[in-house]
């Protein structure tokens, strides 16, 4: 029988959600959304000296700004839980009680120094250091000596004789041999366990069913297939996605540009964006599409088609990307994602129909959203200013003719302007005046927005309104009388 699609997501919280981490939720989702399965987020923090609560409520805003929504997880809850590991703690202690009693594991009193020093005896001898198995078959009386002196076992698991062959979805076929292992800890003398057991427990315990995670987690999957066989639990199928690097194909760096999820929301992508971009590193449908909506990429997303090789993070096509989905996604969603940029421009005090129409007019051709503010400078009479090439226009005889052409259209018609209207009116002046094309746009553009490019004149005109538009179109006027 197959079992319920279930797939995971499982953070330390050490620090940022990096754009990596970020992919490799993405892939879950996108594979738990598509069969129909669970999405299960496992706050891994059993190393306590490095992970925090403010990490791990980073990390949870960033996947919820994302959209990447568990089913089950630390806030949500959950059939499977507790979903920290720090919670659970009793749970492996149980585990590795059984697997000492059932003879599968042994306690192992050898102290760092003891260790370390065979360590470099072996590397001295040209040998793996690899654990000797000097606590393997210690009687009783033997334990009950070392206890005795103080000493406080670790758990190690009693390594199989044998080569481990794991059939990952990405990497294909991979074979670890027997002699890269010794018997390894599984639970450490202070009563918590190692990475690699508290994985295979929590992943068997909630019905994982796969593992789709970071290459750099491969090699520990000889460790983690030794501990299902050991546990008498059904291995998950793996899926080992290969790592994000730089355009020169370097380790993705900090210095080089933003990273983590938190600074390139803080540059402006959209989530819906950021997770289309995302989801190409490493992947694309069969038909080779690239701009993908949430539901096409769940549709289409198909993990066997994941490529084996780095994926280099480039933030060209991330901008092509999201500016795709700054104009294809729903606008009041752009405008209201757009708000705290405006805000953070000065610009914050615009209704939200006003905000609507005013993205709306500039949304095309714009990367990111922080491209907005100074697309939609013009709006704001205190930055607002005519200069180079837009001044020359208006100081130009034929420019201050057109503008006083339609300052009189304008005041002869008292009504709102709109976006028809005010091109019936501008072309009636052009009529008078025997101007049309440039001749007749470019002066009216460079009085209402200051510059001699920009969206539809009519929707500039009517997102100014009546008012802003008169008096710049005079201000235009005496910046011609001036000169
Ligand atoms: N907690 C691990 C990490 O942050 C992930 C473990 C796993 O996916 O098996 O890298």
């Amino acid at each position: 029988m197959t079992r319920p699609v279930r797939v995971r997501f499982a953070p330390s919280p050490t620090g940022h959600l990096h754009v990596g981490g970020a992919r490799t939720a993405l892939f879950n989702y996108l594979f738990a959304k598509q069969r129909g399965g669970s999405f299960v987020l496992r706050v891994e923090d059993t190393d306590l000296t490095r992970s925090t609560s403010e990490s791990e409520e980073a990390v949870l805003e960033d996947l919820r700004w994302l959209g990447l929504n568990w089913d089950e997880g630390p806030d949500v809850g959950g059939d499977f839980g507790p979903y920290r590991q720090t919670e659970r703690l009793h749970i492996y202690a149980e585990h590795a009680e059984a697997l000492l009693k059932a003879g599968k594991a042994f306690p192992c009193y050898c102290t760092d120094e003891e260790l370390a020093a065979k360590r470099k005896a072996a590397r001295a001898e040209g040998r793996i250091p690899q654990y000797d198995g000097a606590c393997r078959d210690l009687d009783a009386g033997g334990r009950a000596a070392r206890e005795a002196e103080g000493r406080r076992p670790v758990v190690r698991l009693l390594a199989p004789t044998r080569d481990v062959v794991v059939d990952d979805k990405v990497r294909g076929s991979v074979t670890f041999k027997r002699e890269m292992l010794g018997d390894f800890i599984i639970m450490r003398s202070d009563g918590r366990p190692t990475y690699n057991f508290a994985v295979v427990v929590d992943d068997a315990l909630m019905r994982i069913t796969h593992v789709i995670r970071a290459e750099e987690h491969l090699p520990n999957t000889m460790r983690q297939m030794l501990l299902y066989e050991a546990l008498g639990f059904e291995p998950p199928s793996f899926a080992h996605v290969s790592l994000i690097v730089d355009k020169d194909r370097s380790k993705l760096s900090k210095r080089r540009g933003a990273t983590s999820v938190a600074e390139l929301r803080e540059q402006g992508y959209l989530p819906g964006g950021l997770v289309n971009y995302l989801a190409l590193l490493g992947w694309a449908p069969e038909a080779g599409e690239e701009l993908m909506s949430r539901e096409q990429l769940v549709e289409r997303f198909d993990i066997e088609r994941v490529s084996a090789s780095a994926a280099a993070f480039d933030e060209d096509k991330l901008d092509w990307v999201n500016g795709h989905h700054m104009r294809e996604e729903p606008l009041p969603e752009v405008a209201a994602r757009a708000r705290p940029f405006m805000e953070a421009s000065g610009m914050g005090g615009l209704d939200d129909r006003y905000l609507e129409d005013a993205v709306g007019l500039v949304r095309d051709g714009l990367s990111r959203l922080a491209d907005l503010p100074g697309a939609l400078a013009f709006l704001d009479d205190e930055s607002f200013a005519v200069e180079g090439e837009a001044r020359a226009l208006l100081e130009d005889e034929s420019g201050v003719s057109v503008v006083r052409g339609l300052l009189a259209e304008m005041e002869d018609d008292g009504g709102e302007v709109d976006a028809a209207g005010f091109k019936t009116s501008l072309s009636r002046v052009g009529k008078e005046l025997g101007l049309k094309g440039k001749a007749l746009f470019m002066p009216v553009r460079a009085a209402l927005t200051g510059t001699t490019h920009g969206p539809a004149l009519g929707d500039t005109a009517s997102l100014l309104g009546r008012d802003k538009v008169v008096s710049r179109l005079r201000e235009a006027l005496a910046l011609g009388a001036s000169k």
